[in-house]
């Protein structure tokens, strides 16, 4: 019997760099995929000489104007974009200007494009004796008779690259046919052993030295990870623990021992040992508010604004349980995770067997079994960088962004989307309830909370200290420590040409006669920040980026910043031959030396990227504070950011104004930022810490107003000059930056995309927006490439953005969080 049959196109948004973001191509769907291929499905298509990836958007019956080829297969195992997500796809395209496929890369499982691989085979039922084939045709379709099956690179292998032409000529001859498979990744990662410690059991380790000194080096380390499992590889391997006296300290019963897969982290333990503590009298309030949001299943945001050690985090763990009681997913976002230990601890130890940690240190197939868990429900709690968003949720009840104000939220590669607003349509999309946690909240939220548009919570004073030690009831509220701000100008003029005050002098030495710990504070690497010759003022640059160079003493180098350029400092000058060589400006590697210097029986450790590039990690380091190893630590931004040191109770920023003064209109905000944030590492359980800030700016008011820990101050301050001077809030930019190697050409883009600009906005009719620039960027010039920067500015930014194509040299960035 004839049926008449309809012949299927489906529209995809392929995975390839277009100009035309927008832009979809129609593939014909065979009729063996018909019951297969669905649409918001990926699926490989041929496009030009490749297959790729693309995500079916609309399947039709509507005949496109050009020849059509077939859409090749579905992935393998099927994937498919729930309506949720596409709706964050969608958005993401709209606010990041994005293309679709590149909003939907957030949501594919982890690895997917690595692990295709495209295989060649001989067609069925061919002839291969009859065909006509030239000499490197047969050598190809000999090797496949022979092997049946052969990936492309093993061809490759075994034949050499004249491939190139040869395997597209006998597909389209029919006499071969490729096919992408999907790697098996099943079975990759097999079980690993944890070790956890089980509180308040006392043996008598009198007679038994090594189990003595495993259990102290699991105490330790049970210290940092408040109570999370460690890893059994690394205790025997690198802490030197036998595996003999770990089984029998489990005979014992001073440890558990824990089987489980090495992805759904070390937490595939059965109890968890922590005590419910109960809520401050603040910390209630706050709480009942949460509570009320959480009960009535419907999209709510709040912003904690809470001091450091206010104990926003204990709110945190109990909407995520409350949340987990309804059988509703939780979302934890972190800044960064490798610095989040001890958040993750507290949820790992809270939520036993029911938290997925995502960090970078996964390997694909770890990464995917994750994936798997939280997809079929096992995992309920994920926390993870900004990234964790997109596992792939049933129903989330509760989101909490820690640190909202951190720009690790926002992604610097397209879609450039900023966690805080994708939590915020995911939360609408879950009727979940959004918290936003900050000590330091970003100006523009907080705005939003002023405005009603969040509703704001408070937090003002530090949990008491006697509260982790004793659990009694004694409430005694922690006093932030003093902070006092030193006038370098006024110190050199007195003839202290040292790169510590004496302020900080004083307070160095006598924390560290007081058996306390020291931090100091500078943003910068290095040990000099440029050198110059003192005969003829050359200064030694990057060839690629124009910046000067920074001398590294540990590594006898001196080093670009941007590139990682670096090569031997000059004994004579390049330009005039003097041996004058000086060395100027002050880093991290400077202020440890000097440090030793003046406190010569003092334990100084660094911690900045240069020492985590040799292979040591930051849980080591934590690790070396958290038992008094050392007793001044000398960091960049990785110090000052959410760690817990209890014997911290002094603070040294070395330089307040090295943000301040940087053409950015965060500059202000971010300097303000970092100071209470490096501030709130001291006197976190005792009294009597002291922060000395030095600044050359000393009466500025994002430094006056951070040492009197005064957000409103600040804010208020901050969202005058926002108002005034025109920036976000109050108006919406989008950066384009232009990069090209060639100055000349990188300028003329940048003039043309500006007058394009200009004639775009007339034909929209658009009023509410100004064109900046366009201008050399503040980097002019990176990795050989020059950039050049036009600055969008009004609530029409957007729509214009939306309305214009550009080329890939283009970078768009919309509400960027700097403009540098
Ligand atoms: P934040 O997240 O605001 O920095 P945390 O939640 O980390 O603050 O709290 C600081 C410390 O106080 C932590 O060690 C935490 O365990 C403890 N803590 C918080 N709330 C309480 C409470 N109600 N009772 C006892 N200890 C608490
Ligand atoms: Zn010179
Ligand atoms: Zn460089």
């Amino acid at each position: 019997m004839e049926t008449t049959r309809t012949i299927t196109y489906v529209d995809v948004a392929v995975d390839a760099q277009l100009a035309d973001r927008d832009r979809l191509f129609t593939y014909l769907l065979p009729e063996s995929l018909v019951e297969r291929v669905t649409e918001r499905q990926l699926v490989w298509i041929p496009l030009r000489k490749e297959l790729k990836l693309g995500i079916t958007i609309k399947i039709h019956a509507q005949p496109p104007v050009v020849m059509t080829r077939p859409v090749h297969a579905p992935v393998e195992p099927e994937f498919r974009l729930s309506p949720r997500q596409w709706t964050i796809v969608e958005w993401l395209r709209h606010n990041t200007l994005c293309s679709l496929f590149e909003a939907v890369s957030l949501f594919l499982p982890p690895g997917v494009t690595q692990r295709s691989v495209e295989y060649l085979r001989i067609k069925p039922g061919i002839n291969l004796a009859e065909a006509k084939l030239t000499p490197a045709q047969r050598r190809l379709t000999d090797l496949l008779a022979e092997r049946g099956e052969l990936s492309i690179e093993a061809t490759r292998q075994a034949l050499g690259r004249s491939l190139a032409s040869v395997i597209p000529r006998l597909d389209e001859a029919g006499i071969i046919e490729r096919t992408a498979r999907v790697k098996n990744r099943a079975s990759v990662s097999a079980t690993t052993r944890f070790v956890r410690l089980v509180p308040n059991v006392e043996l008598d380790l009198r007679r038994t030295p090594a189990q003595r000194r495993a259990l102290e080096v699991i105490r330790r380390r049970a210290a940092v990870t408040h109570g999370a499992a460690l890893a059994w590889d690394d205790l025997v391997r690198r802490a030197g623990v036998t595996a003999a006296s770990l089984k029998t300290l489990e005979k014992r019963g001073a440890i558990e021992i824990i089987v489980g897969p090495r992805t759904v982290v070390a937490d595939s333990a059965s109890r968890s040992y922590s005590q419910r503590v109960q809520l401050t009298a603040e910390q209630s309030h706050v709480w009942q508010q949460v509570v009320l949001a959480l009960r009535r299943e419907r999209f709510h945001e709040f912003l904690l604004h809470g001091v450091t050690g206010s104990g926003k985090t204990e709110i945190y763990l109990r909407a995520a349980a409350w949340a987990l009681s309804r059988g509703r997913q939780v979302v934890m976002l972190v800044p960064e995770i490798s610095l989040a230990t001890q958040v993750v601890g507290r949820f790992i130890e809270r939520f036993p067997g029911r938290v997925a940690v995502l960090h970078s240190g996964l390997r694909d197939a770890e990464r995917y079994q994750t994936w798997q868990a939280i997809a079929s429900g096992q995992i309920s709690v994920v926390v993870g960088p900004r990234s964790a968003l997109f596992a792939p949720f049933k129903d989330i009840g509760f989101i909490a962004i820690d640190e909202e104000h951190e720009d690790a939220y926002k992604q610097d590669t397209p879609p450039r989307y900023h966690a805080r607003q994708v939590a915020r349509e995911m939360a609408r999309q879950h009727d979940a309830v959004l918290l936003l946690g900050s000590a330091t909240p970003d100006v523009g939220t907080f705005r939003a909370a002023q405005e009603n548009e969040i509703e704001l919570l408070e937090l003002r004073s530090r949990v008491g200290p006697r509260l982790l030690t004793d659990h009694d009831s004694a409430r005694v509220n922690l006093a932030l420590p003093t902070i006092d701000v030193v006038d370098m100008r006024v110190e050199l003029q007195q003839g202290n040409t040292h790169i510590f005050s004496r302020l900080l002098q004083e307070q160095m030495t006598r924390a560290v006669d007081a058996r306390e710990q020291v931090i100091l504070f500078l943003n910068r690497r290095g040990q000099s920040t440029f050198v110059q010759c003192r005969a003829c003022g050359y200064v030694e640059k990057c060839p690629y980026c124009d910046v000067p160079l920074c001398f590294h003493g540990d590594q006898r180098q001196i080093i670009c910043h941007r590139c990682g350029y670096h090569k031997p400092p000059p004994l004579r000058c390049p330009n005039c031959s003097s041996n004058a060589i000086g060395y100027y400006g002050t880093g991290t590697q400077r202020v440890e030396i000097e440090a030793k210097r003046l406190l010569p029986e003092a334990r100084v450790m660094r911690w900045d990227r240069d020492v985590l590039k040799r292979g040591v990690d930051h849980a080591s380091l934590m690790q070396r504070v958290l038992t008094h190893d050392v007793d001044i630590v000398v960091g960049t931004q990785m110090v000052a950011k959410g760690l817990d040191f209890p014997l911290v109770s002094t603070i040294g920023v070395i330089n307040a104004d090295t943000v301040l003064h940087l053409p950015d209109y965060r500059a202000a905000e971010r300097t303000f930022q970092l100071l209470t944030q490096v501030a709130g590492r001291a006197g976190r359980r005792a009294p009597g810490s002291r922060v000395v800030v030095q600044s050359y700016s000393p009466d500025h008011f994002a430094i006056q107003t951070a040492c009197n820990y005064d957000y409103d101050g600040f804010f208020n301050d901050e969202i005058a000059g926002r108002h005034q001077l025109g920036y976000p809030p109050f108006l919406r930019l989008v950066k384009l930056v232009y990069r090209h190697s060639n100055e000349e050409t990188c300028q003329t883009a940048a003039e043309e995309m500006a007058d394009a600009l200009a004639r775009g906005a007339y034909e929209l009719g658009l009023e509410h927006v100004d064109l900046l620039g366009p201008t050399p960027a503040f980097t002019a010039r990176l990795r050989g490439r020059y950039q050049w920067q036009i600055l969008l500015r009004g609530d029409d930014a957007l729509r214009l953005a939306e309305y214009m194509q550009f080329d890939p040299g283009w970078l768009v960035d919309v509400d960027p969080v700097s403009l540098l």
